[in-house]
């Protein structure tokens, strides 16, 4: 495929899937990258990961070939238009990818370049590790024992923007129709009303689960649990954990054990390498998350119950500097950190670059080079624990040394260095 608006580099090879599957990738030792470096601070962030990330893969027998591609600000700049086709045709034919934040201006008129993406995409899971790094301030007494990674679920939900504004003829009907056809003629207020719809399907459940148990598997993870507020929303929130516990039971054998057969047929004592899935009630877990933290491994859930609860365990290990983000589809993969791009602080060589290179990790992971993900982990670490730290950091520790962007980049450069 040959693109007006995206250079492709000469050097570096694509990644391509493994014939006859959906989700395997071909990786070759020096794959071809795009990077949009994103709005405000991504300036800033962008180059800085793309550093430590190339050093890390060098470090460690491979090579990333960059390749520039534009979206939001840069994009307007460039051809007059905020996301242009071959951006997007590239992350499809190029299949692995990172991106900085994008900015949404708040008013009408401007979808979020975000959701347009992970929507083209097909991106369906939004995927957030969140552990934590030695010493990085945190506000819970012993953060080390966060160690989790939330599935939840992109295109579904309340999230899925099926929602008519009080006044207008839309909502009207819905009203009616909910009333008259439904028979639920005693429910709505009398008066202006906004209505939204929150589908749920068997086939968006599902995907997602499977996603959330592969990778548990593949990571050695010891459980998934599905959250859920199945209780009051039963056809919704419900159906999500009953197709789920259908995943977990019918497609993955002896790999996989749910809770219930664990105690009714083994005693409580699961296989040994088996993944077991359990699930709890979305408000109990936001409890759990600080009181049982270190019982929880994967999550798997829907859109806004995993928005709120990312969050809140993003919160425990040290906020939006720290916190790393992705996206996964078939065959397709998209890192981004979780914050976003901060306008203030554009172009002043002063935010933490942390989010954007530990979401680079789990670019490195999803290539298969696990050694290269350690690495940039350890020395990311190595670096914050040494008192070598951003203002956001600096502000919040004893003695730090408060770094620019790129001089943390180069100090956890050094310390890949001397790690490898
Ligand atoms: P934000 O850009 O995440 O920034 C909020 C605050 O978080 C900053 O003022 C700063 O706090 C802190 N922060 C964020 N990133 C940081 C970093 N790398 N290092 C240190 N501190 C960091 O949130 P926002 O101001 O609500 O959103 C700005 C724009 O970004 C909006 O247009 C929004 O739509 C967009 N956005 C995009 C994405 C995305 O692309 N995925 C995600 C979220 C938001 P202090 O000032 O207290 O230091």
């Amino acid at each position: 495929m040959s693109y007006e608006k995206v250079e492709v580099p000469e050097e570096g090879e694509k990644i391509t899937l493994e014939e006859g599957t959906e989700d395997e990738l071909v990786v070759p030792d020096e794959p071809t990258i795009p990077i949009i470096h994103g709005d405000g601070i991504g300036q800033d962030v962008g180059p800085a990961a793309q550093k430590v990330l190339e050093t890390a893969a060098q470090a460690t027998g491979h090579d990333i070939h960059w390749m520039r591609v534009y979206a939001g600000e840069s994009a307007r700049e460039r051809y007059d238009e905020n996301l242009p086709d071959d951006t997007v045709e590239a992350l499809k034919e190029f299949r692995v990818s990172i991106k900085g934040p994008l900015t949404t201006p708040v008013g009408a008129g401007f979808r979020s370049l975000n959701v347009a993406l992970r929507k083209r995409l097909d991106l369906y899971a939004n995927v957030r590790p969140t552990y934590h790094l030695d010493g990085v301030p945190s506000p819970v007494k012993d953060p080390g024992q966060m160690d989790m990674v939330t599935f939840r679920e992109n295109t579904e939900d309340v999230y899925a923007g099926i929602e008519w504004e009080a006044g207008t003829d839309e909502v009207q009907k819905a009203k009616e129709f909910v009333e008259n056809e439904m028979g639920e003629d005693d429910t709505i207020h009398d008066g202006p009303v906004g209505i939204g719809v929150k589908p749920i399907t068997e086939f968006g459940t599902k995907r997602l689960v499977r996603k959330a148990i592969d990778y548990a598997l593949e990571h050695d993870r010891d459980s998934v649990t599905l959250v859920h507020k199945g209780n009051i929303m039963k056809y919704t929130e419900g159906a999500f954990r009953d197709w789920g516990y259908e995943v977990a039971e019918e497609e993955y054998g002896d790999e996989v054990i749910s809770e219930d057969t664990l105690w009714e047929e083994r005693d409580g004592e699961a296989p040994e390498d088996a993944v077991v899935v359990n699930d709890r009630i979305a408000d109990n877990m936001l409890q759990q998350v600080l009181t049982r933290t270190d019982e929880y491994d994967v999550i798997a859930t829907m859109n806004l119950n995993g928005d709120y609860l990312s969050d809140a365990c993003g919160a425990q290990i040290g906020g939006l500097g720290i916190a790393p983000g992705s996206n996964f589809g078939d065959g397709r993969f998209l890192a981004e950190p979780v914050h976003g791009s901060a306008p203030k602080y554009a172009g002043q060589d002063k935010v933490n670059p942390t989010a954007m290179i530990l979401s680079g990790r789990i670019m490195l992971e999803r290539l298969g080079w696990t050694e290269a993900a350690d690495l940039v982990r350890d020395a990311v670490e190595e670096t914050i624990d040494s008192g070598k730290v951003t203002y956001d950091l600096e502000r919040q520790i004893e003695g730090g040394e408060k770094l620019a962007t790129s001089e943390f980049a180069d100090a956890v450069c050094e310390n890949i260095e001397s790690m490898s």
